[in-house]
């Protein structure tokens, strides 16, 4: 497995790769792995010829300095596990490396036909053009065959999928294949992030109440006369009931337009949740 720092040898050595006609599998994160993680990464390896991972902690998609500040880094340990994992190459650059000064200083202005009018998109404002941004400028050096993204930030994999398939990106990035992840959780049903790192033992026995009461609300959805309206209230009313959490928002949408729905056909319900200082997402399908 090679570590590579620099955008010119990442490009030199995927520009290799494709000229020996190897399909590439693609996965970008930003470090701090966990099994979730694992679970694309293992599957880019073994639908690919060669696997190629990103660990970055992009500036530009984050709104909030402390959050940035904050977020775990842990290369060394990361590099062991995409070792073990058989990933071939790693690229892990600096900010510097990978915007200038005035891409830094100016925000990426991308058209996201309304999908980032809702949910995360509305509570960080810029975040999706960051990662429109960065997401972008990595399909540009790696050119991979297949890019996988985990369905746990589902609006950032339908804002990906709108870019590679119906925006203004779409011609240049048209030989890539979006390919989403199912959520991987703990036994007790808390979906892995990275950012679980960051709370106690106590928070998290307290954040598995989120995974529980969105499982809960499927039986709830299924009751006579039960409206996509009374279910998310319930979701945000029980979840908020406890102790140390605080819903950000829950929003039952359509899976495609990532608009509100009255109707639970082709729904999925995108929660955010406070549990101390520590922001978590999840979300669970209806359909
Ligand atoms: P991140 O490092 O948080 O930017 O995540 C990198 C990729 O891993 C994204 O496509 C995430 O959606 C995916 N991912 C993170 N957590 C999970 C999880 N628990 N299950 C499945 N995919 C995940």
């Amino acid at each position: 497995m090679q570590i590579i720092t620099t955008k010119s040898e990442l490009t030199r050595q995927s520009a290799a790769c494709l000229r020996q006609g190897k399909t590439i599998g693609f996965v970008p994160t930003m470090g701090a792995l966990h099994e979730g993680h694992a679970s694309l990464i293992r599957r880019a390896c073994s639908e690919n010829e060669v696997c190629f991972v990103s660990i970055f902690v992009n500036p530009t998609q984050f709104n909030n300095a402390e959050d940035l500040q904050k977020y775990p880094r842990t290369l060394e340990k990361d590099a062991q596990l995409l070792e073990s994992l058989g990933v071939h190459f790693v690229f892990a650059p600096t900010p510097d490396e990978m915007y200038s000064a005035e891409e830094m200083a100016a925000p990426f202005v991308f058209d996201f036909k309304g999908l980032d009018e809702v949910m995360e998109g509305k509570m960080r404002p810029g975040h999706f053009n960051g990662v429109v941004q960065v997401v972008s400028r990595l399909f540009d050096l790696v050119r991979p065959t297949r890019a996988y993204f985990g369905e746990k930030d589902f609006q950032q994999l339908a804002i990906i999928q709108h870019m590679v398939e119906r925006s203004s990106m779409a011609e240049r990035f048209q030989d890539i294949k979006i390919i989403p992840c199912p959520i991987v959780r703990e036994e007790s049903g808390l979906a892995l992030s990275s950012r679980n790192e960051r709370l106690s033992d106590q928070e998290k026995a307290t954040a598995v109440a989120i995974s529980q009461t969105l499982f809960a609300s499927l039986e709830w959805a299924k009751e006579e006369g039960a409206t996509v309206a009374d279910v998310q209230q319930r979701v945000i009313d029980t979840i908020n009931a406890v102790d140390g959490l605080e819903v950000e928002y829950y929003e039952i949408v359509d899976q495609t337009t990532l608009q509100p729905t009255t109707v639970f056909a082709n729904a999925i319900g995108c929660v955010t949740v406070y549990c101390g200082p520590v922001r978590l997402i999840d979300n669970i399908r209806y359909f």
